[in-house]
């Protein structure tokens, strides 16, 4: 994927979820990616706004939203439905960009328009570039309506960030019993002869292969 296709999905949903640290404390707010190059994503805020202060601070933030719905509905069993969709998240790293860098991106890209005029209409707004980021898309069909698996990952990232593995993976300590394979619902566990293998992909890291097996031979990756 490149970052047209990232910014895409995001655009999609609109209004995503804007994460920060603020002394330690994690802070949430509602914004808009309004714009993106070969540089990267671009949002804006406002030097008032304590989320600018974070921005500077940590020069982090980390960004998601959820597509088509994301009010929750509830089967006949009372068990959550959520139509088919997906979620997307990006973490990285952030610059700010002054207003004649952005006049400049507005003279061959007409996306940045948007930023410079609203700079002019509010002085106080100023824009920010996600230069160098990985996230992941999250494309999920639980109930399996329009496939054969309920999970689709596909990891992305730019500016020299790489996607770190976090999930679980089968160890040396197998003893190729195949409880996992019949206990994931999310068939994310082919055989090959007398191995078991973990696609990442389809895995949503439910932890009932974790649970099942019976020589402790799933290993749990946070990072
Ligand atoms: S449940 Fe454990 S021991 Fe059995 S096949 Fe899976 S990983 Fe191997
Ligand atoms: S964590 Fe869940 S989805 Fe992933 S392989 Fe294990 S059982 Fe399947």
């Amino acid at each position: 994927m490149d970052i047209t296709d990232i910014y895409d999905k995001f655009d999609q949903i609109g209004c995503l979820t804007f994460a920060t640290i603020d002394n330690g404390i994690p802070q949430t707010r509602i914004a808009h990616l309004f714009a993106h190059d070969h540089e990267g994503l671009y949002f804006r805020t406002m030097i008032t706004k304590p989320f600018y202060e974070q921005l500077k601070k940590t020069e982090k933030v980390s960004i998601c939203g959820m597509f088509p719905k994301t009010s929750v509905s509830h089967n006949e069993d009372g068990m959550p439905y959520f139509a088919p969709g997906y979620t997307i998240r990006a973490t990285g790293v952030i610059k700010e960009i002054s207003l004649e860098t952005l006049k400049e991106k507005a003279g061959s890209n007409e996306m940045f328009m948007l930023g410079v005029k609203d700079i002019e209409k509010y002085p106080a707004m100023t824009t920010f570039c996600m230069h160098k980021a990985w996230g992941e898309i999250y494309d999920f069909d639980f109930e399996m309506e329009h496939r054969s698996h309920k999970l689709l990952r596909t990891g992305f990232c730019f500016g020299g960030a790489v996607i770190p593995f976090r999930g679980v993976r089968i160890t040396d300590e197998c003893i190729s019993c195949g409880d996992c394979y019949e206990g994931c619902s999310f068939k994310a566990i082919s055989q090959d002869n007398e191995h078991f293998v973990i696609d990442h992909s389809k895995c949503d890291v439910c932890g009932d292969c974790y649970t099942v097996c019976p020589a402790n031979a799933i290993e749990i990756v946070i990072g």
